[in-house]
């Protein structure tokens, strides 16, 4: 029998009428077969509310914490009544809803006697987000007739060291636990549903892996009982040629390897976050992205070993926008080592990271790319830091420009892959700022103004041909 793990996020169980659609999806799978276990988020929006409530326990503001309290209610106990048909079932979800509930509300009523929130009592606070989705969509499951049952991912088997809220995993323990837990059940047709983000100590602590962290959850489960394949199931296609709004005929890429959806994501294409893949492809499982509105759609498929080969190499183009670029020049950097060190560290003291680097061999200036929002504080650090030295003679800045990747692993090796890039961009008559290319071969990015970014997107689009994918 094939085991795969389903991950839905917030959006999908946004409210009841979603959920019942998540259900129905599970059912689909499972009847064809399939052991499933199901991870799932807090409804849309919840953990940001919670990280809201839990500051305004800490001020004290217990108005604002009961009023929160009432519409958290409300919201779950019109959830389970849209997503849960049977009358017993519904019941027995508005029963823990309301018992989780409850015990929210002393969280938030202690931190506002204490007057104090640490990393740990907010972990527990967002943990309930999930807490409260879990036993809803469990039960909307059970309506269709199936065998489920709701786990903390505690419960489950994650258990991670007590760094509060970007908890380390432990991995040997959890693999262990999570089998020892969850494979009983798929062998008896139970679908599991477990929180995603939330897991705990080993001294039964609650933690959160970082926001976003139901994917890693998802990953973490599947790679534990070797599932078949992950599943994030999302409100897009999967992963694209290029953003849509960008390309009208960008296409969603089927295949790619694990490096490759690392690379996207850091990228910018927001459909994952890139801790998530870790576990997966440290055991080998194949992770699909999908869409919950196009179940018909197989989405885009993440893998170890790529059966096919992309012909030209080149798979996607995205854009970062919001960056800007400085230039630090002066002739007595030549040959003088130790320049781009203290660069870096002046910038790296003030917590301000750098997106991409780039020196010419002449040695005379380097260029990096940071956040725009953090050019004013950018620009002044290195002044009061290098001017005046006699190496530096300069430290120029642009803000209006962007930064465009090209990505594909099979770029690696093939001769005039960049020289097509940087042919079709000019053709456009757009001028290429600043370029870096990793010795890793993924990616080549470079800069050009903002005002010509999505022309120049549009224009390697076209001419690696990705809409005929
Ligand atoms: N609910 C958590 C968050 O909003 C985890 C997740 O959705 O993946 O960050
Ligand atoms: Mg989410």
């Amino acid at each position: 029998m094939k085991n795969i793990v389903m991950k839905f996020g917030g959006s999908s169980v946004a409210n009841g009428k979603k959920i019942c659609h998540v259900a129905k999806i599970v059912a689909d799978n499972k009847n064809l077969d399939c052991g499933v276990v199901v991870v799932v988020s807090a409804l849309e929006g919840v953990t940001n509310q919670l990280i809201q409530a839990a500051q305004e326990a800490k001020k004290g503001n217990s108005e604002y914490v009961s009023k929160f309290k009432q519409e958290l209610l409300e919201r779950h106990l019109k959830t389970v009544k849209e997503a849960i048909k049977d009358k017993q079932l519904a019941d027995d979800a508005k029963k823990i809803v309301e018992a989780r509930i409850g015990e929210l509300q002393q969280v938030l009523t202690g931190i506002g006697y204490v007057g104090e929130l640490t990393p740990k009592s907010r972990d527990t606070v967002i943990s309930f987000g999930e807490r409260l989705s879990a036993p809803i969509v469990s039960g909307a499951i059970k309506d269709l007739g199936l065998n489920s049952e709701h786990l903390t991912g505690g419960e489950a088997g994650i258990a991670t060291d007590s760094n509060f809220g970007e908890a380390g995993l432990l991995m040997n323990v959890t693999k262990f636990q999570l089998k020892k837990n969850i494979e009983p059940l798929l062998k008896k047709g139970t679908v599991p549903v477990v929180t995603g983000f939330i897991a705990e100590t080993q001294n039964k602590e609650t933690t959160t892996l970082g926001r976003g962290g139901s994917d890693y959850t998802a990953t973490i489960v599947g790679a534990a009982i070797e599932a078949d394949e992950v599943w994030i199931w999302t409100d897009v296609d999967g992963l694209m040629t290029a953003d849509p709004k960008i390309v009208p005929e960008a296409k969603t890429i089927h295949e790619l390897s694990f490096q490759e959806a690392t690379e996207l994501t850091i990228f910018g294409a927001k459909a994952m976050h890139p801790r998530a893949l870790e576990p997966a492809r440290k055991e080998g499982i194949p992770v699909r992205i999908r869409n919950v509105f196009s179940p018909d759609n197989t989405g885009t498929l993440i893998v170890k070993e790529q059966t096919a080969k992309t012909e030209n190499g080149v798979k996607a183009v995205t854009i970062v926008k919001n960056v800007a670029v400085i230039t630090v020049s002066g002739a007595g950097m030549v040959g003088a080592p130790g320049t781009a060190a203290k660069v870096f560290e002046v910038l790296g003291k003030e917590n301000i990271n750098i997106l991409m680097i780039s020196q010419s061999v002449s040695e005379a200036n380097i260029s990096l790319v940071i956040q725009r929002n953090l050019l004013e504080r950018a620009v002044n650090t290195l002044e009061i830091a290098l001017l005046g030295r006699d190496f530096i003679r300069e430290i120029v800045s642009e803000d209006d420009v962007c930064v465009v990747a090209v990505l594909g692993a099979g770029m690696k090796g093939i001769p005039g892959v960049a020289s097509r890039i940087f042919t079709a961009v000019a053709k456009e008559g757009i001028n290429v700022r600043m370029i870096a290319q990793g010795s890793s071969e993924l990616n080549v990015s470079f800069i050009v103004k903002e005002a010509d970014g999505n022309e120049t997107v549009r224009a390697i689009h076209t001419e690696f041909k990705l809409n005929k994918k």
